[in-house]
């Protein structure tokens, strides 16, 4: 699967990635992508994912590749 993508030393789906945002279980997440910009924390790598936590909402998590860093935006 191309959307498989390595964090942490971890392989993630979309899914299990923004539930490693989140901290919970989500509905649903699209495809993983390479954010545009740099974690705050060590500069690496950042992936973002769109996923919906509940039945209402839509939000673009962000999550840095090579440490704990992660980020939430809502996109309403
Ligand atoms: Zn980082």
């Amino acid at each position: 699967m191309a959307d498989n993508r390595v964090v942490q030393g971890r392989m993630v789906t979309p899914k299990s990635l923004a539930e490693l945002i989140e901290g919970e279980s989500v509905m649903d997440a699209e495809a993983i992508e390479d954010a545009d910009r740099e974690c705050p924390e060590c500069a690496g790598d950042v992936l973002e994912v769109g996923y919906m936590p509940g039945v209402t909402s839509f939000v673009t998590g962000y999550k840095c590749q090579d440490c704990d860093w992660s980020a939430i935006e809502d996109d309403d």
